[in-house]
């Protein structure tokens, strides 16, 4: 049954994706890891640090399962479907290592913190069960199962955030990248899984997020993208290793302009913003920088009020509806997109079309939708009855994406005649002779390269005159 529904097709065609060895990469390995991630940015992040670990070690990437010494799966609990398709991908695991005995399988992330040593016990499917906080112990934990032990570490920390540790980019296009600014999360939405497996928020040093960005730039890089289940609650107090406050604490904004002042020409982007949390602070900072993206992804869930007081999302339907209100007049031209949960519990007909009427309030550019999914733990799951029957909540959710698509293609159209400043990420899919970049707002627009030379990585104004739902079309202005 369809449980997840997105126009952000770039976001769902990387689940399951397999990193691969980073170019001209000119060490010798002694052995060889393959590591695929699902879920959020914050997977794919996380498995950019676990490579590094690993390369340290002496291990390099393969894409070809195959070819692999270690193979890990970087996992997803946000809804049971995601789980499933894990489960599915160990036991083809399984199936190859009945060919290469040696073989080691290792499940990470999520999944990993959920379930813990049931994973090893019942499934029989793994040798190493590494949770979020734990990848440092990584290189330990192999041992141990090349050693013939299965091998365990879940402990959640209050402190890790691997700000030392630097990323490996194996996938990237290299204009954008992912950079983890925080951990874990303390709110606690009555549906989400995500504080149980996570952890306690906790904010990464600003100097090694300001560094790694440098680095970014100088290697190229042309967009980061500041990462967080709730980036609005940054809040970093620097410290000498013995503790001595040393300078103000840091809140987002303030980070928001450090990385803006690396350079003008490096694109700051940041997800995902808890509605309540988000300041005029923030706000001003978006609107001052040009080089600091005008978009939001400001999810609201659902347009009940009764429905967000039982989700524990602490903002009503008006407050929601004000903050946008503030948005649009601070940052008049700023992109918007959200998450939908539909058929959380008890949501009745009226609810839903509230729900419905908030989209068009907000007329956001896109959104992911979902349905409920109820999870193991989760306040909801102790309080409240799961009892709005599938076929209900598929419907539901039909009507919030005939919306969104809707919107979606209103939205493309009131963008036809504008001219957008443009960053180049390659080639468009469908045809080498296009190029397929992003504007301020997110927006995907895809253009002729024509004569011109450019490259990846380089800014062009773009005229549009056409669109698609999901896609701006456009040519080059010189
Ligand atoms: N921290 C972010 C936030 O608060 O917006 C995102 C967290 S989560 C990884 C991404 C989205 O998954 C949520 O915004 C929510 O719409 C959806 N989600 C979380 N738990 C869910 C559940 N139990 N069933 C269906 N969708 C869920
Ligand atoms: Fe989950 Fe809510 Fe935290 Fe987002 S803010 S990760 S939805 S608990």
């Amino acid at each position: 049954m369809l449980d997840y529904v997105s126009d952000k097709v770039q976001d769902e065609t990387r689940q399951g994706e397999a990193f691969s060895p980073f170019a001209n990469d000119p060490n010798q390995y002694k052995k060889r890891f393959y590591i695929e991630s699902y879920g959020c940015a914050m997977n794919f992040a996380d498995s950019e640090i676990v490579a590094s670990i690993l390369n340290k070690e002496g291990y390099g990437a393969t894409s070809i399962i195959e070819d692999a010494d270690l193979i890990f799966i970087n996992t997803c609990s946000i809804r049971e479907k995601a789980e499933q398709t894990v489960r599915k991908r160990l036991t083809e695991f399984k199936k190859l290592k009945k060919v290469k005995k040696e073989m080691l399988v290792g499940i990470l992330g999520c999944m990993a913190e959920r379930l813990k040593s049931k994973l090893l016990e019942e499934e029989k499917l793994v040798d190493i069960v590494i949770g979020p906080d734990a990848y440092r112990s990584l290189p330990g934990l192999v041992a141990e199962a090349e050693g013939g032990q299965k091998a365990v570490n879940v402990l959640l920390s209050r402190d890790e955030t691997y700000a030392d540790i630097s990323p490996v980019r194996l996938d990237s296009n290299g204009v954008s990248a992912f950079v983890s600014i925080m951990r874990g999360c303390n709110n606690m939405c009555s549906f989400c899984v995500v504080p149980f497996t996570r952890g306690r928020e906790r904010s990464r040093d600003t100097e090694s997020i300001i560094n790694e960005c440098k680095d970014l730039f100088e290697k190229g890089y042309k967009e980061v993208t500041l990462l967080g289940q709730n980036v609005d609650s940054y809040y970093y107090i620097p410290q000498t290793s013995m503790g001595d406050v040393t300078a103000p604490p840091i809140t987002f904004a303030r980070l928001l302009e450090a990385v803006a002042n690396i350079s003008p020409e490096l694109r700051v982007r940041f997800s995902t913003s808890h509605p309540k949390d988000i300041t005029d602070e923030v706000l001003h900072t978006i609107a001052r920088h040009e080089n600091i993206c005008n978009y939001i992804h400001l999810p609201v869930q659902s347009g009940s009020s009764r429905v967000l007081q039982l989700m524990n999302r602490t903002y009503t339907r008006e407050w929601y509806m004000a903050k946008v209100d503030r948005i649009r007049e601070i940052i008049p031209d700023c992109g918007l997109s959200s998450d939908f949960i539909a058929g959380f519990c008890t949501e009745t007909e009226e609810d839903h079309t509230e729900t419905l009427s908030i989209m068009e309030y907000s007329r956001y550019d896109f959104s992911y939708m979902f349905f409920y999914s109820e999870r193991p733990g989760t306040l909801a799951e102790r309080r409240y009855k799961d009892d709005i029957p599938a076929e209900v909540k598929k419907r539901r959710l039909q009507e919030i994406v005939e919306v969104q698509n809707r919107l979606s293609l209103e939205s493309n159209k009131r963008d036809l005649g504008k001219i957008f400043k443009v960053l180049i990420e390659g080639d468009s899919k469908k045809n080498e002779a296009e190029w397929k970049g992003r504007n301020s707002q997110n927006k995907v627009i895809v253009f002729p390269k024509e004569q011109y030379d450019l490259k990846k990585g380089d800014y062009v104004q773009v005229h549009v005159f056409e669109c698609t739902q999901a896609t701006l079309l456009g040519k080059i202005i010189k």
